[in-house]
């Protein structure tokens, strides 16, 4: 079976990601995937997207798909950002930690990245981004220099073709070398095995209901980042964050209970 890979343009829709003069990181990321996901097609890869088009997805949202997808590897495309312009330039990629064949790949792509005249600043380790903390597959976030560095976006647009060229020989060499089983490394997801069973009642504790989608992604992080099993729906024109869902009542009291003295307000909902 071929080795499967969700690709993710970071950001999108009214989120930028980056921004600098003209340019929106989003664009950059999205152009840059496409023509990724078409050499990985050309070599064999089962290659899926989290988006083709200008859309906003939360990266909650980003690392459901991945998982829904059931892909071998999830790689999310970024422009870094320094806090002046023209401050930092290079490449890095980012894990949520720094093991395993997520670390190979990283460091492959690095260094054919290089190649291509970025400054490579290596591999670190970011546990707290949720695309790569609720991802259960190698995930990895290639930042592809700073968007608000004059010597990284000359790189950028001059050589766009060879930048995918060697992202995708970063991936494909480090395939080459393993056997079959890519997932042992993966980080660890608290699973919601509840929520996915039709039959019985389910019960979840809300946390917080907004018109604005943006304080109720604010929330959502933060009861991810705390390791709330946490999730977001869009209904009756409001976005509600909740946790759960708990088939059995006592253990949604028992989460309300764990909630309310953390100091959030919570009512339970089935
Ligand atoms: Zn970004």
């Amino acid at each position: 079976m071929a080795i499967s890979i969700m690709l993710d343009a970071g950001h999108g829709g009214e989120d930028p990601g980056a921004v600098y003069q003209n340019r929106s990181e989003k664009d950059d990321n999205l152009a840059l995937v496409k023509e990724l996901g078409q050499i990985l097609s050309n070599n064999g890869i089962d290659v899926q997207y989290t988006r083709t088009t200008d859309i906003y997805q939360t990266p909650f949202e980003k690392a459901q798909l991945a998982n829904n997808a059931g892909v071998d590897y999830f790689i999310s495309i970024h422009r870094n950002s320094a806090p002046t312009p023209n401050q930092y330039h290079g490449v890095e990629t980012l894990l949520y930690d720094k093991s395993g064949i997520k670390l190979e790949m990283a460091e492959n792509i690095n260094n054919r990245l290089s190649e291509v005249g970025f400054e490579n600043l290596g591999v670190k380790a970011r546990p707290g981004l949720v695309v790569l903390r609720r991802t259960n597959m190698p995930a990895l976030l290639v930042e592809v220099g700073f968007l608000n560095s004059d010597v990284d976006n000359e790189i950028f647009d001059k050589n766009q073709r060879q930048i995918a060229q060697a992202i995708a020989d970063g991936i494909l060499e480090t395939l080459q070398m393993q056997p079959a089983d890519v997932n042992s490394d993966a980080a660890p997801l608290p699973q919601l095995q509840d929520e996915m069973d039709p039959g019985s009642p389910l019960y979840r504790v809300q946390v917080g209901l907004f018109r604005k989608r943006s304080n109720a992604d604010q929330l959502l992080y933060e009861l991810l980042e705390r390791d709330y099993p946490a999730f977001m729906l869009a209904e009756d024109g409001y976005f509600k964050v909740q946790v759960g869902a708990f088939r059995q009542l006592g253990n949604a009291i028992a989460m309300e209970r764990r909630l309310r003295r953390a100091g959030y307000a919570t009512l339970i909902t089935t």
